[in-house]
């Protein structure tokens, strides 16, 4: 009786497997010595844990990707071998010296020796039919352990494709036609971005300046004028720093509070009125907050203010 098992997931996982050693032998050329730290094999999925202090640069990990790809292209035989544990030490296997072996074990070697590793699991026979390697993505898993992300197989099309598409709807909304536009086109939105925005800020602190000339002062208390911002429609959608600030260049030898439905206030010049009595003023007003309580002099002007 023939055992059913799925095939075509049980090679999607043998081609990400072989890959997994790849990576493991090329990490070694790029970084020297590689420490494995973890790694868990999917259909046509790695994850590969090791340890480092910094991460892989963009030109690294290309030169992983290609160094993969070409042992791939080479058709490289992939070997069993069963040997004693001190013959397959002579060998140079990468394995785990954490790990419990037997008395035989396993050696598995690609290619002439590209990669030999102690392993239990099972692998394709020839890297050609890996078909294609690339790493989706690096990040730390823990303090000075990096984990890179790869596919294998059919996923690297998949990957691909997703990307172009990714591409060509950035283009699209971008309104360029040629992918070597996309980038230049995307500067120099941002580029507009900001001028518009210092634009903005221009035009706000004159519209500010235009509707602060209007108002009518009306001494209350210490001040000069208690100012609610949301009396003024044009000021509504204005923070109160913006407002401040212009308020502060117009009325310079008044002291005027201004104060928004959220409760902010802003303080704008102090004039000759201290400290104290602008807090006594505003306990009087039952505007004395429990924060405001916490104040005190100096605190009181650099808080408000
Ligand atoms: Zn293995």
């Amino acid at each position: 009786m023939k055992i059913s098992v799925n095939q075509p997931q049980r090679y999607a996982k043998m081609r990400a497997h072989t890959a997994t050693h790849l990576l493991h032998a090329a990490l070694g050329k790029i970084l020297g010595q590689t420490k494995q730290e973890g790694s868990l094999v999917d259909e046509d999925y790695l994850r590969f844990d090791f340890a480092t202090k910094e991460s892989l640069s963009i030109d690294q990990i290309t030169e992983i990707e290609d160094i993969i790809n070409d042992q791939i292209v080479q058709a490289l035989p992939i070997s069993v071998q069963e040997m004693s544990l001190e013959d397959a030490k002579q060998t140079g296997a990468k394995m785990f010296f954490g790990d419990k072996y037997g008395a035989v074990v396993r050696v598995v070697t690609i290619g002439d020796g590209f990669s030999t590793e102690l392993c239990g699991g099972t692998h394709v026979t020839n890297t050609r039919e890996i078909g294609a390697f690339v790493i989706i993505g690096q990040e730390a898993v823990a303090s000075g352990v990096k984990r890179i992300t790869a596919y294998t197989g059919p996923k690297v099309a998949t990957y691909a494709q997703e990307k172009q598409h990714m591409i060509d709807a950035t283009m699209k909304e971008v309104g360029v036609v040629s992918e070597s536009q996309l980038l230049p086109k995307i500067q120099k939105i941002l580029t507009e971005q900001k001028e518009q925005a210092s634009v903005i800020e221009s035009l706000k602190a004159k519209l500010v300046g235009g509707v602060l000339q209007t108002i009518d002062l009306t001494p209350n208390g210490v001040f000069d004028s208690i100012i609610a911002t949301d009396d003024y429609p044009d000021l509504q959608w204005l923070s109160i720093k913006t407002i401040a600030t212009e308020a502060r260049a117009i009325f310079s030898d008044k002291t005027i509070l201004l104060y928004d439905t959220e409760g902010t206030f802003a303080l704008l010049a102090l004039g000759n009125v201290s400290a104290k009595d602008i807090a006594r003023d505003l306990w009087m007003k039952g505007w004395w907050s429990d924060e405001l309580v916490q104040w005190r002099d100096a605190d009181i002007i650099s808080k408000i203010s």
